[in-house]
């Protein structure tokens, strides 16, 4: 039997109230987010041309600030130490190469916090959900129950930027798992201006074209915002559209990503990739946003966890792995340029240029898997 985790995520309908003590929850998370952070970025400061030094710096913790600021009391104590837990995983990330320094949190982006699951302090039941420090439950719309076997691990409760709030309940249940035996693999070969190319047909997965046009529409709805003047009527109306266009095609995004892994996971035992690293990526080439924005870190982790709970695999193969340079016929490597969508090999072999690759990281996946 293994441990396996699985989230799901509901509307939350709190009242007036309930809005005010939610909103204070939210103030009080960023607002010792934004103090450790400061407190964290001097000390960068000071040792940052000594690593050793640096590592051995004590995190701030959230409990130090209690007596300076009182207001903090008020609000759940785990969403505060929930919010050390994701600064320090955003300085991991950072050191460790996979993201950009912390930033400061803004009252303008979305607002969240997460607590956990402590001596039932959670309850789920008649439609609402009983958060820590809050009197009254909250109404829920529950559109899936959440199986009996599940355990509540930990929630986090956010709200939009259009003023919407949702739950997600994050929950932990047995399951045996065995793994199968591996016959149907498919690689994947990233793709700058789409997902990504599969190796067994040669077939794109590419976004829908209701979400490009949505995109689209959203970029000029964000042109429109920046010719208004800030804090003016007409600007705040368009600064809603933008939430809500921005929202929509994040929603559609996460679907079509969901939809795409859920594919892979049903027809392969094994899924082949390229273990990417985007920030790197996208510095180097300058390809800015269209890299960050593609959703291939959200659609590996889909894909990784779906695989999972089959006990399938998703095998990541070295980043420097010369895909696009080999030819997937005879394995002899040359330079291609970018502006060359075909590879052709002195061996004869001729094929488009990403389903070559995609066959690259097909057949270096089955020689780690032998
Ligand atoms: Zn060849």
């Amino acid at each position: 039997m293994t441990k396996q985790n699985k989230a799901y995520k509901y509307r939350l309908l709190p009242d007036r109230e309930q809005r005010i003590f939610l909103a204070k929850t939210f103030g009080c998370v960023r607002f010792v987010y934004n103090k450790m952070l400061e407190e964290r970025k001097e000390m960068y400061e000071k040792f940052k041309d000594d690593k050793e030094q640096l590592k051995e710096q004590k995190f701030p913790t959230p409990a130090k600030y209690k007596d300076e600021f009182p207001f903090l009391k008020e609000v759940d104590s785990l969403a505060l130490a929930n919010a050390q837990i994701h600064l320090q995983n955003a300085y991991k990330n950072f050191f460790e190469g996979r993201a950009e320094f912390p930033k400061f949190k803004s009252k303008k982006k979305k607002q969240s916090y997460t607590t956990n699951m402590v001596n039932s302090n959670i309850k789920l039941e008649n439609g609402h959900i009983k958060l820590p420090k809050i009197k009254k439950p909250i109404k829920i719309k529950q559109h899936r129950e959440i199986p009996a076997d599940h355990k509540i691990k930990s929630c986090t409760i956010s709200k939009t930027k259009t003023g919407k709030y949702y739950i997600s309940i994050l929950t932990e249940y047995e399951k045996d798992i065995q793994s199968i035996k591996i016959q149907k693999v498919v690689g994947l070969d990233f793709a700058m201006d789409g997902l990504y190319v599969e190796s067994e047909r040669g077939e794109k997965a590419n976004y829908p074209r209701y979400y490009r046009q949505a995109l689209d529409k959203l970029a000029k709805a964000q042109r429109i915002l920046s010719r208004r003047k800030k804090g003016s009527a007409r600007w705040e109306k368009q600064r809603l559209k933008v939430a809500k266009l921005y929202e929509k095609t994040a929603n559609q995004r996460r679907n079509f990503l969901h939809h795409k892994s859920k594919e892979l996971a049903t027809n392969y035992d094994a899924v082949i990739i390229e273990d990417l690293d985007m920030k790197g990526m996208s510095q180097a080439l300058n390809f800015g946003k269209s890299v960050h924005d593609n959703g291939w870190g959200m659609f590996t982790n889909f894909l990784e966890y779906k695989l999972k709970e089959q006990g399938k695999q998703l095998v990541k193969i070295d980043k420097w792995f010369p895909s696009t340079k080999k030819c997937s016929c005879c394995g002899k490597e040359k330079e291609i340029p970018l502006s060359e969508r075909v590879y052709k090999c002195s061996c004869g072999f001729v094929l488009d240029r990403d389903h070559n690759s995609a066959i690259n990281v097909k057949n270096e996946g089955l020689r780690l898997l032998a």
